[in-house]
């Protein structure tokens, strides 16, 4: 099959109406849209409109607020809560900037319980967004449970992603988020798709046995980076983002969703901090560089993120593809 060429507004605005015509009002449906187009501007794809059906499916299936109308609370002088009125992420993520990062100017470090949302997807937009603004930023998030803990084959712990930022003068800020899985769950669903293997570290069938094939691990269980130091990054992101704002674990997550194949409902904890307020204002900036320059001058290094950031200036300029399969899925949802 052909891949579907488009550029980056055609894109927007095929997501945009296939989201209204699958429920979202205009706000919730352009705040989902953008971080879908910024995913496929950045070349993750499993963040793209490959999860255009799921959205649409959360809103069908009644369990997900199309029209929800997030609000935002003031738990403590740096403790920011948004509830998200069970609608997808992007809303809540959106509104939900300002007052974290005032709150850290204001206090040094600040930390945000996003709650009450459905499918909280990539950390990089959030913290990317806080460097911008010259804060650094740590976010963290649970899902449904798809990885064993260390020595157990039973899935249990979500793929639990984190991201961190880092806040740079005359650059993009330095950028890393990564799944404790050793691989992202979108990312082996879209190798059981497009029929490629898997590496062996990638998870167990559901015995606990060795293999490549993705199916078999999507029956099984991922495994974490990195083996059991992997797991406790999973068990850790559970408790941030689950217990400690009053949120499901994935565990429960998938109890919650009862069978109906929808995206998790959870939440999402961001801390920010303010390097301008640590003791070293002027000197912070110029010192990350050194380390930095100091990593780069070995052959084969480079900073995580760069990828995206140059992936943007070739997507701006080209565009982007999907599989035809994708484009017929995503018609058929608009038909
Ligand atoms: P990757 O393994 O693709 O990349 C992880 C990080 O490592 C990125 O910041 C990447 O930067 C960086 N990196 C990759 N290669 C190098 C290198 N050679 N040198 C330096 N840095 C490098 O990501 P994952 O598959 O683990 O996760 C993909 C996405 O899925 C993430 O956005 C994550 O948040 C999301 N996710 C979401 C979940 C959820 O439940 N919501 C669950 C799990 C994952 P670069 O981008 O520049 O390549």
């Amino acid at each position: 099959m052909t891949d579907i060429k488009m550029t980056l507004t055609e894109a927007h605005d095929l997501a945009l109406s296939c989201l209204i015509a699958n429920g979202l009002d205009d706000v919730n449906a352009r705040a989902a849209a953008d971080r879908m187009i910024e995913a496929e501007r950045d070349q993750c794809h499993s963040h793209g409109l490959f999860r255009l059906p799921w959205y649409a499916g959360g809103v069908a299936s009644g369990r997900v607020n199309g029209k929800a109308r997030p609000r935002v609370e003031k738990l403590a002088p740096a403790v920011v809560k948004v509830d998200g009125d069970n609608g997808y992420a992007p809303l809540a993520q959106q509104m939900a900037h300002a007052p974290l990062a005032a709150a850290a100017r204001e206090n040094g470090i600040a930390a945000l319980a996003l709650t009450n949302m459905y499918h909280i997807a990539a950390m990089w937009p959030e913290v990317e967004a806080l460097a911008n603004e010259g804060l650094c930023a740590i976010a963290v998030t649970a899902s449904y449970p798809y990885v064993a803990p260390a020595g157990g084959i039973k899935a249990l712990f979500g793929t639990n992603p984190m991201g961190f930022a880092w806040p740079r003068k005359d650059a993009p800020p330095l950028v890393f988020d990564q799944a404790s899985s050793a691989m992202a769950r979108g990312e082996i669903q879209i190798a059981a798709r497009d029929g490629h293997s898997v590496p062996e570290t990638a998870g167990i069938g559901p015995m606990g046995e060795a293999t490549t094939d993705p199916n078999v691990v999507l029956a099984g269980a991922q495994l974490g980076f990195g083996g059991y130091k992997g797991a406790s990054l999973a068990m850790m992101i559970e408790l941030l983002a689950g217990p400690l704002i009053g949120q499901f674990l994935s565990f429960e997550a998938m109890e919650d969703d009862a069978g109906r194949g929808g995206p998790p409902k959870g939440g999402e904890l961001i801390i920010a901090l303010d390097p301008a307020r640590f003791g070293d204002a002027d000197g912070f900036m110029a010192h990350g560089e050194k380390l930095f320059t100091a990593m780069l001058a070995e052959e084969g290094t480079r900073l995580p993120g760069m990828r995206r950031f140059q992936c943007r200036e070739v997507t701006a300029a080209e565009g982007i593809t999907i599989p035809q399969s994708l484009h017929q899925e995503i018609l058929a949802l608009l038909a």
